[in-house]
């Protein structure tokens, strides 16, 4: 049995400076940038990343809600780029927690598809989409533990929070504090 925690680590900052193997961009389905960490991602990687999504979009147009797909990361540390589309939060009536976990679990396939061993996760949908912080904590725990159990190819996975309430409600899911 593998001890799915001990691979997830946790931080708080700015996910366009982390060296790892890939990086996540919660992105939006025209993949042709937006605000949040889909624009700080592409600020800091520069244009290839943008030339390469509107490739992908001319070949599939797009990318839709809980899928993901995978690029350059251009100028940023790490290999690759995975670029996955969070719900917007509706209520929470409609799929958003099963589209939310898709995300997670598209973006780690990508990963293993590439052979990368360390990936680096914003969290994803609770900025403009709007995905209650503590809500969206409990499905990326669970999401990813359960394929990190399932899948001994990542090595380290790195939940990036930008701010304090993501942090504090992912450090208490995983377990990282008592409550
Ligand atoms: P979404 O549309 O999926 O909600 P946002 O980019 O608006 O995407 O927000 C997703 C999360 O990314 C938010 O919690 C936000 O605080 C965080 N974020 C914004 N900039 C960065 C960054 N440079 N590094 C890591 N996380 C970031």
């Amino acid at each position: 049995m593998i001890n799915a925690t001990s691979k997830i680590e946790l931080i708080k900052g700015d996910i366009t400076k982390l060296s790892v193997d890939a990086i996540v961009n919660a992105a939006n389905s025209s993949l042709l940038g937006g605000g949040g960490v889909d624009g700080a991602i592409h600020r800091a990687g520069g244009p290839e990343i943008l030339a390469e999504c509107k490739k992908i979009v001319a070949r599939q147009g797009g990318c839709k809600t809980g899928e993901a797909v995978i690029t350059t990361a251009g100028k940023l540390p790490s290999k690759f780029l995975i670029h996955t589309v969070g719900p917007v939060w509706n209520g929470g009536g409609k799929d958003e927690a099963e589209k939310l976990s898709n995300c997670y679990i598209n973006s780690l396939q990508l990963a293993v598809m590439s052979g990368a061993k360390s990936i680096a996760f914003p969290n994803i949908s609770t900025g403009v989409y709007g995905y209650p912080k503590f809500e969206a904590a409990q499905v990326a725990v669970k999401t990813v533990s359960r394929f990190l159990t399932k899948n001994d190819k990542i090595e380290k996975v790195i939940f990036v929070c930008f701010d304090e309430e993501n942090f504090l409600f992912l450090e208490r899911e995983l377990g990282l504090v008592k409550s």
